[in-house]
């Protein structure tokens, strides 16, 4: 086994606090990296804090994950000692589901493995990338450029891919208006997307004061969704909305702010169920969907894509000391714009 320094929480209650566990040894097909970085997104939040379930304790967050590797196993064929690699939130899948045979391993239809807060195929609890390093089955490892600065490539994994995936699904580009609702972790990234995709983007905030970072990552213009003459002056206005809020939210007001046929996606995962009118899609037949995360290749795609076009998160580097801190400031919506913990540090 492979003795292993973490940031755990104990339970629900406790803050985060170091802890010592072991990985499985490195088999066959597997991976082992040591962790430089690791991104904070607010699904760890949510689950140390038992927001959407009750979840497996001790639990070791982290789920943007890069780092070099250390030893691979004897069958592993993509990876040596020395390179850069990555994780995200799938660390497992039965790769022969219809979904999986599909490139989306993501919403495997049998075995699907979350990174952390879940079982593996083994029965054993799965940790997270608050911690020294990880052992991964070489199908869920992806490929990192050298050309970014590593720190601000981690939350691509997560916050980068999650909004990426949906708005190529989509198709969203030119002569396009997409409205990007929460300027927080996956909110800037889906800015950065709508704007190499060349679609004209909208920030949608609750946060006033966000306006000028809004425009420095290309945001072409920016409503305060607080203000009732502002959102009234948006109704009709947008094709897509890219919705990334953690908190309880008003679905309906924004579906007005849809074009006829306009498409609602949600990405954002708040607590409690929404209330939807059905008069609100009736109108107008709007589109309400939602994505998760995305698959292997399409995470390599996007990781790729945007080591050529220097697309990397907007980053506050933190001590894993200062984690409870960063928590405290998510918590306030208060992320500039994403919080990524240097393992140096652990
Ligand atoms: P984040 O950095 O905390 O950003 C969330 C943003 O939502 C905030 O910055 C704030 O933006 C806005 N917001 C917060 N409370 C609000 C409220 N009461 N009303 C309106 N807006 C509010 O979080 P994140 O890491 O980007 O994650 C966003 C959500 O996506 C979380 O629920 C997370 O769990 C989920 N998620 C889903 C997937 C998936 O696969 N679907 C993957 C990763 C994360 P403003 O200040 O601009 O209003
Ligand atoms: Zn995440």
């Amino acid at each position: 086994m492979i003795k292993t320094k973490a940031y755990a929480a104990q339970n629900e209650k406790t803050p985060l606090a170091p802890w010592d566990f072991e990985r499985r040894e490195v088999g066959p097909h597997d991976v082992q990296f040591d962790i430089l970085y690791c991104g904070v997104c607010h699904s760890d939040l949510s689950q140390v804090t038992n927001e959407w379930f009750p979840g497996l304790f001790p639990m070791v967050p982290g789920h943007e994950i890069v780092g070099r590797v250390v030893k691979v196993g004897e069958h592993v064929k993509n990876f040596k000692v020395g390179d850069l690699a990555g994780t995200g939130c799938v660390v497992d899948s039965c790769q022969v589901c219809e979904n999986c045979k599909q490139n989306m391993e993501q919403y495997c239809l049998e075995v699907r493995t979350f990174t952390y807060n879940n079982l593996g195929r083994d029965g054993m609890p799965t940790y997270g990338g608050y911690s020294n390093t990880i052992v991964v089955r070489e199908e869920f490892v992806l490929h990192i450029s050298d050309k970014l600065d590593l720190a601000a490539v981690a939350p691509l994994l997560c916050a980068g891919i999650t909004t990426y995936s949906p708005l190529r699904l989509w198709k969203v580009g030119k002569g396009h208006k997409l409205a990007v609702l929460g300027l927080g972790g996956l909110g800037h990234m889906a800015v950065k997307f709508g704007i190499a995709f060349g679609a004209e983007v909208t920030v949608l905030s609750t946060s006033p004061k966000k306006e000028e970072d809004a425009k420095k990552l290309g945001a072409h213009h920016f409503l305060v969704t607080t203000d009732p003459e502002q959102l009234a002056a948006a109704r009709g206005a947008f094709d897509f909305i890219l919705d990334t809020v953690s908190a309880e939210h008003d679905i309906n007001m924004y579906l007005s702010l849809l074009r006829t046929h306009g498409v609602h996606i949600c990405v954002g995962l708040p607590p409690k169920p929404a209330e939807i009118s059905v008069f609100s899609l009736t109108g107008g037949s709007k589109i309400l969907t939602g994505s998760g995360m995305g698959g292997i290749k399409e995470t390599q795609e996007m990781l790729d894509y945007c080591a050529e076009n220097n697309i990397v998160s907007e980053i506050e580097l933190i001590d894993i000391r200062d984690i409870q801190k960063a928590y405290d400031r998510m918590h306030k919506g208060d992320v500039r714009y994403r919080f990524v913990i240097d393992m140096a540090s652990l």
